[in-house]
């Protein structure tokens, strides 16, 4: 298999990744070509935008997108407009990345380091959230002024069915090539939108007869993401309510450092990151953890280039070295050995 790979280095992340992916080709016959471009505080320095259009005709016309992550002190005073975080919002948006997945994963190996009971996490965490991206509460209509004299502002929260269904799509497909179980989250017992998104999910549901289906609230999944997180598998929800769930399922495993994302199109085009920001505090000192970088490649391979086999083995060379007992300062315990982050790339590369 060849591909073409735009590489988003970004302000902070470090060469890992490819390192894994070279492995991977020289081990299964692949050729991956990578072409760098610049986004967020480089491009700024370098073109005087965050992103350039030249950058975005070359993530369009790659086959992947493989990102770092942006941000950093240095242009944290600038033009709110040119901030290096609008480069990503106009890749997102250029591409058409309408589904986010973000999976939780509870390493065994650092399950001391959950801020859940041990008794809970007991049973283990391996859930992923397919966020919708590209609509609702976020791109609504605007409001802001003043109503019976008084200060006023309001946010429209509105779906179209078409953006309900492709999104619902990639989940009950998503949970296909897991454990064959969605939770679709919605506000139905007050939200119209929510009950739209209900009435779409389940003419989905009656679709994909193999997978198990069920519909939870969104102030019910909040607890029950604490209380019992090894019942879910796929959850599938909108953009808000995805963008604030995400984030409390990124937290259970207690390690931000270790946790990778996809952003999908309608075409196969899809963009891979960890969630984690540009970690301004330890940049440069050779200290990330690159786990979630690593792990966003192997996203890359299962989901954009159908490498399930391939995808597989950089996630069983992360947990061989996991079980080796080697980490990351984010994620050091006594009794392991302390790596930096291209020593952790290395121990990876070598797993494989
Ligand atoms: P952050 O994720 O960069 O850092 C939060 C904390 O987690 C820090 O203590 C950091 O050292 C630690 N951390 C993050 N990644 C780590 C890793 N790989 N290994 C070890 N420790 C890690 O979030 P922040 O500090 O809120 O934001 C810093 C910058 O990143 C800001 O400019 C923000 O806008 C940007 N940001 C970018 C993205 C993105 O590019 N997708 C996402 C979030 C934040």
């Amino acid at each position: 298999m060849e591909k073409k790979i735009t590489v988003l280095k970004g302000d902070g992340i470090g060469p890992e990744a490819i390192k894994t992916l070279a492995q991977i080709a020289k081990k299964y016959g692949h050729r991956f070509l990578y072409t760098e471009a610049a986004i967020g505080g480089a491009a700024i320095d370098r073109y005087g935008v965050p992103v350039s259009e030249e950058t975005l005709a070359l993530c369009k016309n790659s086959d992947s997108v493989l990102l770092g992550a942006v941000g950093g002190h240095k242009w944290d005073c600038i033009d709110p407009d040119k901030r290096p975080e609008k480069g990503l919002l106009k890749v997102r948006k250029s591409l058409g990345l309408f589904a986010n997945l973000r999976p939780t994963k509870l390493f065994p190996q650092l399950a001391a380091g959950s801020p859940l009971r041990q008794a809970t996490v007991k049973n283990g965490i391996d859930l992923l959230i397919v966020r919708e991206l590209t609509g609702s509460i976020y791109y609504g209509e605007r409001f802001t002024g003043e109503k019976n004299g008084e200060r006023y502002a309001s946010d429209l929260m509105g779906y179209g069915e078409h953006e309900i269904e492709r999104i619902g799509r990639v989940a009950f497909e998503t949970a296909r090539k897991r454990r064959h179980k969605v939770t679709s989250v919605d506000k139905a017992n007050v939200l119209d939108t929510s009950k739209l998104w209900r009435a779409v999910m389940h003419e989905l549901a009656a679709e994909f007869s193999d997978v198990a289906y069920e519909d939870a609230l969104v102030d019910s999944t909040a607890m029950q993401l604490i209380n019992d997180p090894s019942r879910f598998d796929v959850i599938v929800t909108e953009n808000m309510f995805g963008d604030i769930l995400s984030d409390e399922a990124s937290m259970l495993s207690g390690s931000l450092g270790m946790m990778p994302s996809a952003s999908l199109s309608e075409s196969k085009l899809g963009m891979y990151e960890p969630i984690h920001g540009s970690a301004p505090n330890i940049a440069g000192k050779n200290l990330a953890n690159p786990l979630g970088t690593i792990l966003s490649a192997a996203m890359m391979l299962r989901y954009a280039f159908d490498l399930e086999k391939e995808a597989k083995a950089i996630e069983a060379a992360v947990d061989k070295t996991l079980d080796d007992g080697y980490r990351t300062g984010d994620i050091m315990s006594e009794g392991m050995k302390k790596v930096s982050c291209s020593e952790m790339g290395d121990l990876v590369a070598a797993n494989l």
